[in-house]
């Protein structure tokens, strides 16, 4: 093949893997070679059943015991229950950062098909009223073009048969991306004050399920859910694609 046709086509289709860099063979997902694609974990049982962070020991004779860990015990989270599909680690990080900040719009279709796949067993579409992803400020909106927790809850939402509400929680304050901050402190300040609800009536009785792609410290989240249980919610529970490995909920877990 002549050299520039070859570094044309290179050019075109990148060859290399994003995560291992390794030059890849046509695979099942673009951008990501099948092996890497394979080394993400799906997050299962047991885990929390309030906050769903994977537990690698379980007391004995726990039969009898809700399966609560001590970090929700002590302080309840706003949520009813959070599930992730899987840790955000590289391979999932790479694919999410694709998705979002270099708009490869083919991988909404890739984490959907892999959301799908492990999706959590105890959550069902005939529990929920409304399905409400974490809005963007129309400004980032503007900026991205889509709003990947949307897209996200789209997947969802063929397949149940629930509605999105895109305009019942809406972000009014243009924040600056909470990955960019440090401190507890400075995320909770960021984002205090972020949301409204536009419409209550779509949210007093209803039983909600809160979508955003990735859950780190939970500070966005509980900033939505604040909001959202002053409207009179009958119960939310949160969904992610991702979340960090340790986050404010704590790590190395016992369940009580
Ligand atoms: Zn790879
Ligand atoms: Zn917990």
């Amino acid at each position: 093949m002549n050299k520039w046709l070859e570094t044309l086509i290179t050019f075109v289709y990148p060859a290399k893997c994003q995560c291992c860099k390794v030059p890849m063979a046509v695979g099942r997902v673009h951008y990501i070679c099948d092996e890497c694609w394979e080394k993400i974990e799906p997050l299962v049982p047991p885990w929390c059943e309030i906050c769903g962070m994977p537990v690698h020991f379980v007391k004995a004779n726990s039969a009898n015991h809700a399966h609560i860990c001590v970090d929700c015990r002590a302080q309840p989270p706003l949520y009813d229950k959070l599930r992730s599909i899987a840790f955000y680690e590289p391979t999932l990080r790479e694919a999410i950062h694709l998705f979002k900040y270099d708009r490869k719009q083919i991988f909404a279709k890739h984490l959907i098909r892999f959301m799908l796949k492990h999706f959590p067993a105890d959550l069902s579409g005939e529990d929920y009223d409304l399905l409400l992803p974490i809005p963007l400020h129309r400004k980032r909106y503007r900026q991205r073009g889509f709003n990947q927790a949307e897209q996200i809850a789209q997947g969802i939402a063929r397949i149940w048969k629930v509605p999105i509400g895109t305009e019942v929680l809406r972000r009014i304050k243009d924040t600056v991306p909470q990955s960019s901050l440090n401190s507890r402190q400075e995320r909770v300040e960021n984002i205090t004050g972020a949301f409204e609800i536009s419409s209550p009536e779509f949210i007093r009785n209803r039983k909600i399920l809160l979508i955003d792609d990735i859950f780190t410290t939970g500070t966005t989240v509980n900033e939505a859910l604040s909001v959202l249980n002053v409207a009179e919610a009958t119960g939310i529970d949160v969904l992610t694609l991702a979340r960090t490995r340790s986050s404010a909920l704590g790590i190395g877990l016992n369940l009580t």
